[in-house]
């Protein structure tokens, strides 16, 4: 097993997956808010300035105003003028100063003896006559004349025609004539006209200015300026001898809004791009999973497939250290992965090498590094088991090439092949006892035939034998008789040379033992039955006709195992003998031909004359000890088969039917032929693909 084999990845429960995401986001939703609270909180606190600001400059310029206007009145009362003159400073005054609107002298008893109205505003005392008004200028009086000074008194109101009112406040200042109060001077100031000249300086900030009384009520606000919305808003009292006035600023904007400036927009902008960079993150994270958990399946299966697979796999890098090795493997040779990574060379040589063949598959790794592309179709060596058992393998490598392109070593796919070459030994045993097999079935029937073939040269030997003796016996040999005795022994050797000749062919067929395959001419396998063959034959009194191609076309050659070819011969021969054995002594011509049909096959026909097979008989023709022989062993046609499509060729018969009538049974089979001969080669290069015909 690979070292580095990535483990596969642990299972992370959902929720803890998902909890620092959960965390990010709401630290992201808190940050966020903080800010957009933070920035408001800022543009609240800069309104509230602003009207603080805009408070102190209205009530210090108001101030500023009532203490000049003081200044101005005082001066009308100075080096006592007389009554026209102050008149006309009075007038002047008022004309001067809008917001007031009368100034009046009284005496100590409080009566008016002089007056002088604004000329913006005048018929103030309209609707109620000005005594009937005037206690809080008493009060106001009073507190002056204690003081002895300017003194102001409380605002108040007064009707005018048409429901509507103003709210006056008085500032009396006591005159003094040669050191004694003489009286009072009264002037009126309207608290609407002091706030609009006020409310010019701050008007620009969009201001509601107002005096108000204690409870918040309005005495005067400032005329044509927008309202108060009552958010950010700023009191001062102005304090005044006698009196205080409570100065109102009341902004009218109000809370300021979700995206007021260029500020928050941006930090609003930012907190959206965040976010959306957020959901982008848990996006790709969550592909990033998904790609995960699909390459630990892959893994997984990979694992699975590895640790299924029966063929051994072991991949080398460039400089032939393994580093790779699947389970097979390691059951293979029986060492354990750990002792095999990283293993290389003689020097290091792993452990499945034996130790005889180490120079060997050393010198063969180095060529394979060297650039020798191993054999496509594999190549068998050895490896040595842990137990020290040296068991066949075979090999099939391939370049090994990574993600780049490049190659970067060999991957070999190792198969244990001692099962099958056990099954190889088992067979070509099996094959040898069926041969010897076939062989005895064979000996048995030729028994037979032998007694009825040597039968004639000993009846012919014996026959020679007698006579000879007899002359023999009848006294000395004369002149004549001797030569008569030496044909007779003459005879007694050409029979017994040919009894033995007849011995001999049996028990060359029957001791040939090789079953390797050759090359052999398609007429040398007919010649080498035809011994048998004709022994048969004679005693039946067959014909046997042999069909060869005749030159200059070439003589067919057959890549076989030349004794069970002969085999089959003689048995589809001896089977053709047979079933022509009813018919008259003309007709029984057995015919034996070869030729070349493909360029890859050779074809072999054996073809009788007899009755054909019937329906009945061919559906179990090729079963075996099927017969329909009283002394037939229903072996024969079985066997041929098994042979003939052992060589990878065909087996068929058919009933033939020639042009005179005649009938008979046509047995063929086909053979490879030698792939090296001239015309088979042009031939395949013409039909590449061919199958048997
Ligand atoms: P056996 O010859 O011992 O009977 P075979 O397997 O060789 O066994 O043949 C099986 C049967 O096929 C034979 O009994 C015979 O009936 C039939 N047979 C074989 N060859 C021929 C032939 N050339 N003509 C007619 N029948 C045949």
């Amino acid at each position: 097993m690979m070292p580095a084999e990535p483990a596969p990845p642990r299972k992370v429960h959902p929720l803890r997956r998902a909890l620092p995401w959960v965390l990010l986001v709401g630290l992201l939703a808190v940050a966020q808010t903080a800010l957009v609270r933070l920035t408001l909180d800022y543009e609240s606190s800069r309104a509230q300035e602003r009207v603080e600001q805009a408070a102190t400059l209205a009530s210090s310029d108001i101030k500023q105003r009532l203490g000049r206007d003081l200044q101005n009145l005082q001066a009308l009362l100075w080096s006592d003028p007389p009554p026209q003159r102050w008149r006309a400073g009075a007038s002047e005054l008022l004309h001067g100063r809008r917001e007031l609107v009368r100034i009046e002298l009284r005496n100590l008893a409080f009566d008016i003896h002089a007056y002088t109205e604004s000329p913006y505003r005048q018929a103030l005392f309209a609707m109620l006559s000005r005594e009937s008004i005037d206690v809080d200028a008493e009060v106001a009086c009073a507190t002056a004349r204690r003081l002895s000074g300017p003194a102001y008194s409380r605002s108040y109101f007064v009707p005018l025609p048409g429901g509507l009112g103003v709210e006056l406040l008085d500032v009396c200042l006591p005159v003094v004539k040669e050191g004694r109060l003489d009286g009072f001077m009264v002037a009126s100031y309207m608290l609407q006209g002091l706030l609009t000249e006020a409310a010019g300086l701050v008007s620009s900030q969009n201001h509601e200015l107002a005096f108000v009384e204690g409870d918040g009520t309005r005495l005067a606000r400032s005329g044509n300026t927008a309202r108060g919305r009552g958010v950010f808003v700023a009191q001062r009292l102005i304090d005044l001898p006698g009196s205080a006035l409570q100065l109102r600023l009341d902004s009218a904007t109000g809370e300021p809004d979700l995206i007021p400036n260029l500020a928050t927009a941006l930090v609003l902008g930012l907190s959206l791009a965040l976010g959306a960079v957020v959901l982008l993150l848990v996006r790709d994270v969550r592909k990033r999973a998904e790609a995960e958990q699909g390459l630990a399946e892959a893994l997984a299966f990979r694992k699975a497939m590895e640790d299924s697979l029966v063929t051994g796999l072991r991949a080398r890098d460039g400089e032939g250290r393994i580093t790779y090795v699947n389970p097979a493997f390691c059951e293979m040779v029986g060492f354990p992965a750990e002792e095999l990574i990283g293993k290389m060379t003689a020097q290091n040589p792993p452990p499945y090498w034996p130790p005889e063949m180490m120079a060997e598959y050393s010198r063969r790794q180095q060529g394979r590094l060297a650039g020798t592309l191993p054999p496509r179709e594999g190549y068998e060596t050895v490896f040595m088991r842990r137990s020290g058992e040296r068991f066949p393998v075979m090999v099939f490598e391939a370049p090994l090439v990574d993600g780049q392109g490049r190659h970067s070593g060999w991957m070999s796919a190792v198969l244990d092949i001692s099962a099958q070459r056990r099954a190889e030994e088992l067979s070509r045993q099996q094959h040898e006892k069926l041969q010897a097999t076939a062989r005895l079935a064979t000996v048995g029937e030729m028994a037979s035939l032998l007694s009825h073939e040597l039968n004639q040269p000993l009846a012919a030997i014996s026959s020679y034998a007698t006579g000879s003796i007899n002359m023999m016996q009848e006294g000395p040999l004369d002149p004549a008789t001797q030569p008569l005795i030496q044909q007779a022994i003459e005879r007694i050797a050409e029979q017994a040379e040919r009894a033995g000749r007849v011995i001999k062919s049996v028990h060359d067929f029957v001791r040939r033992r090789e079953h390797l395959r050759e090359a052999i001419r398609a007429d040398q396998l007919i010649e080498a039955v035809m011994p048998l063959v004709r022994l048969q034959a004679r005693k039946s009194a067959t014909r046997i006709e042999i069909l060869l191609p005749t030159a200059p076309a070439p003589m067919p050659r057959v890549v076989c195992d030349r004794t069970m070819v002969e085999q089959v011969l003689l048995n589809l021969t001896r089977n053709g003998i047979q079933a022509m054995e009813e018919l008259p002594i003309e007709q029984r011509v057995l015919t034996l031909q070869a030729r070349q049909t493909h360029p890859r096959w050779v074809e072999f026909s054996v073809i009788d004359q007899g009755l054909g097979i019937a329906d009945e008989v061919a559906a179990q023709l090729f079963t075996p000890f099927f017969t329909t022989k009283s002394e037939g062993m229903g072996l024969g046609l079985s066997l041929c088969r098994t042979v003939i499509e052992q060589h990878g060729g065909v087996l068929l018969f058919e009933n033939a039917s020639d042009d005179n009538g005649g009938s008979g049974a046509c047995f063929r089979f086909t053979l490879a032929s030698e792939p090296s001969s001239a015309a088979s080669r042009e031939a395949a290069a013409e039909q590449a693909p061919a199958s048997p015909p």
